[in-house]
């Protein structure tokens, strides 16, 4: 399939389609670019009223042109963008990148005219970007195309930018100038009638041109096609992310209280976790990590010594280090020695390392030497704070001079010096990443250290388990044919038993003479509960007892459970009586649907708290083993289960399973609207989990 999109980032000839001979025109401007960045090709502006634009020979229309068109641009007027298109079909042009606005995005006219265009690019198997898009780029040297109306031309480089938004995308090239930021490939996507985000992103990969992967992405086209494809990419190339935009709509719970949880922006974060793409919270991030990553090599830990000339600076450093979950390195007792002896005295010699406010080129040159050699340092942030003494640029020069011969990351932030200083360009043009502060150098070489353990994690595979499928369709396709969409809570519990769910003993009574029976049966102590159609929240209406050790126990429980609900007009039809399960601890595991990404897996340290401490992690699914072991360490409360106060492990494996399985059942049954197991006890190492209480709900039927 790259053949396609080589139809468009590498063609040999171009027309431009509306190339206007007004300077203000965004057309002209397109023409403009594509000749000031040198396009190796041919160019054939079309233009029905003109001869000549921007000195080059115009033709009326395409079918005009007497050699071969690869790719065209069209920039007309919305109303006349299919006829020229179905000239384009007819002349043989493989590519388009439709930058002319005023379809979809419009509604009403806008909306058919875009399906026509989509049928005219499928009836001639063209590829297309857009339309309302701002163009592509390439800088490859064979092809240097700038197809943009951008006013600022891009720098060469190794990394590949793909925008959802065509408005950001002139800001964002300005930007990447700025920081001295080089592109392998630009694209907008426009409206993604015909090409769209993920395609784009495959193409990216074998791309040989490109190291690095940057995405604005305002919504998702195809979440879970999102997923496959970034799940393979990342192990790759890293893919650097900015979501912002629209609030997707979020999760919708009925009864759960995990749904209830879901903010609007879980299932982007599951979503990104879940594939190992790093998320920024704004453009400067973006850059921020695409000069590093794009720049130096990945840390092989989290150990950075932090060498500074002012004390100021090395704290703020520290911290924004530490917060970003890094290491302050340990020097070797030979570093330290060394430097002691060969600083000044009144220069720190533990990290941070202090080189005073008079450090020069030498003295940051022999320090980076002795720290980028310690065998405890995996990273190194330079900082220089001015009133620098002595030339910047020589600092600057022994910077990248030194750390060009380690393969050990080494991020510098000349404090508030912009990005046109002369030290900053030093820098930059020798592959030194270069920060105006030491907070957005530790982000950086934070999220760097995070893509390399994400590396070294394995895989994981997507495990089927053997279920009693049958089972859970008979009690699904009940529950339909009585017209319900709630489960009994019976069904829920053999819902889950029928997926190899684990269940505490439980038994109906519709009678205390049964209930003392059954109690019997099970041992005491055991739970009692009330069942009653209305009643969501059992513990709410007072219809749980816990612990009950005796029949009289049980006998005054009924009674009193019985008399308080029937005054509230819910009188009990059933009663459940449980096994009184002690010694584990309880979770939550359950699933909600966001009309977005589809079924989310929630997981978290559960109990009656669990929405007030709101320590969960969604999921999407189908997940892997791996997923699920990470879903598990990444709540809070992890300690928790890998056992504090002498207390043993619990058994996270079995944990993991039981989150598999929960996935597996909610991909084979996607009218399963919200499953809420809470508690979901788990015991200690290798002795497994129980679930307690479950409440299933199916999907409104046809929706
Ligand atoms: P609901 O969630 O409808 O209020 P639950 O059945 O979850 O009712 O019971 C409420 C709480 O009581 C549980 O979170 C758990 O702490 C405790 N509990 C309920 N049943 C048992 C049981 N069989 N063994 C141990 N604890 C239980
Ligand atoms: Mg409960």
């Amino acid at each position: 399939m790259s053949g396609r999109l080589d139809n468009i980032f590498s063609p040999q000839s171009i027309a431009v389609i509306g190339a206007s001979r007004s300077k203000q025109k965004v057309s002209w401007q397109v023409l403009d670019n594509l000749l000031k960045f040198g396009f190796n090709g041919r160019i054939y502006p079309i233009n029905p009223k003109a001869t000549s634009v921007h000195s080059i020979k115009a033709y009326p229309s395409v079918l005009d042109v007497p050699d071969e068109v690869d790719m065209a641009i069209i920039v007309v007027p919305a109303a006349h963008v299919l006829s020229v298109v179905e000239e384009c079909g007819r002349k043989g042009v493989k590519g388009l990148v439709v930058i002319t606005a005023g379809f979809s995005e419009i509604g009403g006219v806008g909306i058919e005219r875009e399906q026509e265009l989509h049928s005219l690019v499928t009836k001639y198997g063209m590829t297309m970007i857009g339309p309302n898009c701002m163009g592509v780029i390439n800088t490859h040297d064979d092809v240097q195309m700038d197809s943009t109306f951008s006013p600022i031309p891009p720098l060469k480089g190794d990394i590949a930018f793909m925008t959802q938004s065509g408005a950001l995308g002139v800001a964002i090239l300005e930007h990447a100038r700025n920081v001295a930021v080089g592109l392998s490939k630009f694209a907008s996507l426009g409206n993604a009638v015909d090409v769209s985000g993920n395609e784009l992103i495959e193409y990216m990969e074998e791309d040989p041109e490109t190291a690095v992967i940057l995405l604005y992405i305002e919504s998702f086209g195809d979440p879970r096609n999102f997923v496959r494809i970034a799940r393979r990419v990342t192990r790759r190339k890293p893919i650097i992310a900015l979501k912002s935009g629209r609030t997707e709509a979020g999760a919708r719970a009925a009864v759960s209280h995990t749904g209830a949880m879901a903010g609007p922006d879980v299932g982007t974060q599951a979503l990104f976790e879940q594939c190992g793409v790093l998320r920024v919270g704004s453009i400067q991030e973006l850059f921020d990590l695409a000069m590093a990553f794009s720049q130096q090599p990945l840390p092989q830990g989290r150990r950075v010594a932090v060498i500074t000339n002012g004390g100021g600076p090395g704290i703020m450093a520290t911290d924004a280090l530490v917060s970003h979950g890094m290491q302050m390195a340990e020097l070797s007792p030979k570093t330290i020695a060394y430097l002691e002896k060969n600083l000044p005295q009144e220069a720190s010699t533990s990290n941070p390392i202090d080189l005073i406010a008079d450090a020069d080129g030498p003295r940051y040159r022999l320090v980076m030497e002795a720290v980028l050699k310690d065998e405890g340092v995996d990273a190194l942030l330079v900082i220089t704070v001015p009133p620098v003494v002595t030339d910047d640029v020589e600092i600057a020069r022994a910077i990248w001079e030194v750390a060009r011969d380690y393969d050990k990351p080494t991020l510098s932030s000349f404090v508030s010096r912009a990005e046109d200083s002369p030290a900053f360009m030093e820098l930059a043009g020798h592959g030194i990443p270069s920060y105006l502060f030491p907070e957005n150098a530790a982000r950086s070489l934070a999220a760097m250290a995070t893509y390399r353990e994400y590396l070294a994690r394995e895989e994981g595979e997507f495990r089927v388990f053997d279920v009693d499928r049958g089972k859970a369709e008979e009690i699904v396709s009940k529950v339909r044919a009585d017209s319900r969409t709630r489960l009994h809570e019976t069904e829920s519990l053999e819902l889950l038993q029928a997926y190899g769910f684990n269940i505490v003993e439980t038994r109906m009574a519709h009678s205390l003479e049964k209930a003392l029976e059954l109690a019997e049966e099970i041992g005491y102590p055991v739970a009692l509960k009330a069942i009653h159609p209305k009643i969501v929240h059992k513990t709410e209406y007072g219809a749980v007892a816990l612990d009950i050790r005796t029949s009289d126990e049980l006998r005054r429980h009924f009674g009193t459970m019985s008399d308080r609900l029937s005054s509230k007009g819910l009188a009990p039809k059933e009663f459940m009586v449980q096994e009184f399960a002690r010694g584990g601890k309880e979770t939550i595991m359950g699933m909600t649907l966001d009309p977005k990404f589809g079924p989310m897996i929630v997981f978290g340290l559960g109990g009656v708290y669990v929405e007030f401490l709101k320590d969960v992690v969604f999921g999407l699914t189908p997940m892997t083993d791996m997923d699920a072991v990470r879903m598990i360490e990444s709540i809070r409360s992890y300690p928790i289960l890998e056992g504090v106060r002498g207390e043993p492990p619990s058994d996270v494996a079995s944990l993991a399973e039981y989150l598999q399985r929960l996935s597996q059942m909610v991909e084979e049954f996607q009218d399963i609207g919200e499953v809420d197991i809470n508690p979901f006890l788990v015991f200690e190492k290798d002795k497994g989990c129980k679930v307690v209480d479950a409440r299933v709900i199916l999907a409104p039927a046809g929706g």
